[in-house]
């Protein structure tokens, strides 16, 4: 795995094999997930892959009722609207996922603290078949 450049298409193809990976600069040890290739606190190039344990807690959300198209397609709309978060990791860095598990119809009854564990959504089919980000009620 060491040899994967630190892209968004590898973090892609690592969550394709069910791992949330993030790069470690090595010299200030800053973690940054999706992966960076240079460090924006310490400018350095020296990362390493490092698994997440997939923990984390919900610190913000919003619920989306326009759906774009890719999300259109996995069956999304104005009737059946979805949840996005950002997600801080139980090693620090926080992302942006899709939530499940949440009604996102009752935006009321959504806490920020709900404990979260990763969750990895297929779509597509054949060549358009790729892996998405998502967290679950843990
Ligand atoms: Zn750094």
């Amino acid at each position: 795995m060491g040899d994967r450049e630190f892209t968004a298409s590898s973090f892609y193809q690592f969550l394709g094999e069910r791992k949330l990976m993030g790069s470690q600069c090595q010299s200030c040890g800053t973690l940054h997930v999706p992966p960076r290739a240079i460090c924006p606190d310490c400018y350095g190039a020296d990362m390493e892959w490092v698994e997440m344990s997939g923990e984390g807690e919900l610190v913000a959300f919003t619920t989306i009722h326009i759906a774009p198209t890719a999300m259109l397609e996995a069956g999304y709309d104005r009737k059946n609207p979805y949840c996005t978060g950002i997600v801080q990791l139980a090693e620090g860095p926080a992302v942006s996922a899709q939530i499940l598990g949440v009604d996102p119809t009752k935006p009321q009854e959504i806490e920020i603290g709900t404990p979260l564990r990763v969750a990895f959504i297929q779509r597509g089919e054949g060549e358009q078949a790729r892996t998405y980000l998502a967290f679950e009620r843990s």
